[in-house]
């Protein structure tokens, strides 16, 4: 039986994160993920500001960019009939914004996980965990026809939505919202754009420029409308398009959509327990939100980077995992719960007199309207952009 410091079970954003700073950090590192790579997998791209400025100290926005993801320079916010338009805030000597497919994203992790002596075993599926006293000692695991065990003093679940590792060790749900909206996104080929979000009551659309010189257009649509929209979901979106931003329609009559539309309605929201003896979550596998605040990428690897900082060099330290992770659990709900009151409250797809008003406002004053776009990049709540005092 092969032993480890630590085993990640998934490798995507949480995942690839997560083994790329334990392993840079000198820790004997497997990677785990039933999926063969590269893979895509159900999400639009955008990263946001934290998540790319955590790419650039990790020494991968450079690589990102080298892989023909193109830097998107220039943001619009459009509020039913109110504009704000400028060029993206430049912060750290980051002046654009990027939305790599997953497929290129996931891989470059994995590959600098492995450069930084993780071990990376694909089409490896965790179905068990071992335990001994009650601590979790390591996974069980299947690999084509054949099973495994592996030790590690440490198993990290950054499985998802539908953790596996969440289910094995019985982590809890602590808090649980009902979904409220459902999304079908889909690419264009001649559809040059910015980042451009426009709103209005009942829908949201996000449009960012990718790989490949396509273009991304999501739609959003109420939770209550998702039998309706699946029904003809190539209707519903472009019917949503074309009443949310009739100008990116008229855009769009030059241009031809390619591959299939893609979407879904379980768009959950909910925090589990992240941690127990000789385990973690992180990623979507300790709270999933709604995505239409398209953080969960940025949210993963502020999560990898909090939990590799929490454990530092103690995890051979038997009295330090369980204060390491008690560290990780109370920075994780002090991080998420920001991201998670933001993205339900977006989800809302409510449009009152008050915001419209305040945007409005916004828009007559070109300083507010550039610290607005600001605040809408980073998507931090403006009250984490005010430097603290004393
Ligand atoms: C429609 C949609 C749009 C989105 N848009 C954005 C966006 O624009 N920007 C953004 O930042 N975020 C967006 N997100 C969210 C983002 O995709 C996720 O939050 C983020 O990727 C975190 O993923 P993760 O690594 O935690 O989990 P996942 O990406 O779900 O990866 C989990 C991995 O675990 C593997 N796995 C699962 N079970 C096992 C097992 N038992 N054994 C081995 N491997 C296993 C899976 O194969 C998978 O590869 C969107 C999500 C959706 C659904």
């Amino acid at each position: 039986m092969e032993s480890y410091d630590v085993v990640v079970v998934g490798a995507r954003s949480a995942g690839a994160s997560t083994a790329l700073l334990f392993a840079r950090a000198g820790y004997r590192v497997l990677l785990v993920d039933r999926a063969q790579f590269p893979s895509d997998t159900l999400s639009t791209q955008h990263i946001h500001r934290p998540g790319l400025r955590l790419l650039k100290r990790w020494g991968l926005l450079e690589r990102l960019a080298a892989t023909g993801c193109p830097p998107v320079r220039r943001i619009s916010y459009t509020l039913q009939d109110v504009r704000l338009d400028g060029p993206v805030p430049v912060e750290e000597g980051i002046d654009a914004v990027y939305a790599p497919r997953r497929y290129v994203l996931d891989s470059l992790l994995i590959d600098a996980a492995a450069e930084a002596g993780a071990e990376f075993l694909q089409g490896c599926t965790v179905t068990g965990v071992t335990t001994e006293g009650g601590r979790v000692t390591g996974v069980r695991c299947r690999i084509g026809r054949g099973t495994a065990e592996v030790r590690a003093r440490l198993v990290v679940g950054a499985d998802g939505m539908r953790s596996t590792l969440a289910g094995l060790v019985g982590a809890t749900t602590e808090r649980e919202d009902i979904p409220r909206t459902c999304v079908y996104y889909g690419y264009w080929e001649g559809l040059p754009a910015q980042f451009e979000v426009y709103e209005r009551t009942g829908r949201l659309i996000g449009v960012v420029g990718t790989h490949d010189e396509l273009t991304l257009v999501a739609a959003y649509f109420p939770q209550a409308e998702f039998q309706d929209v699946r029904r003809d979901a190539d209707a519903a979106y472009v019917e949503a398009i074309r009443t949310t931003a009739p100008g990116l329609a008229e855009r769009a009559l030059s241009a031809r959509r390619v591959e299939r539309l893609r979407g879904t309605g379980r768009q959950l929201n909910f925090f589990r327990t992240v941690k127990g003896p000789g385990w973690v979550l992180v990623g979507d596998a300790g709270c999933h939100k709604d995505s239409i605040t398209g953080t969960g990428i940025s949210d993963a690897f502020e999560q990898a980077a909090l939990l590799a900082e929490s454990v530092g060099a103690g995890l051979h330290d038997d009295r330090e995992p369980g204060a390491a992770l008690e560290r990780y659990a109370t920075g994780h709900r002090r991080l998420m719960e920001s991201r998670y009151r933001m993205a339900l409250d977006t989800a809302r797809l409510e449009v009152t007199e008050e915001r419209l008003e305040f945007t409005r406002w916004i828009a007559s004053d070109p300083a507010s309207a550039g610290a607005f776009l600001s605040v809408a990049v980073s998507h931090v709540e403006a009250a984490e952009l005010i430097p603290a005092t004393g």
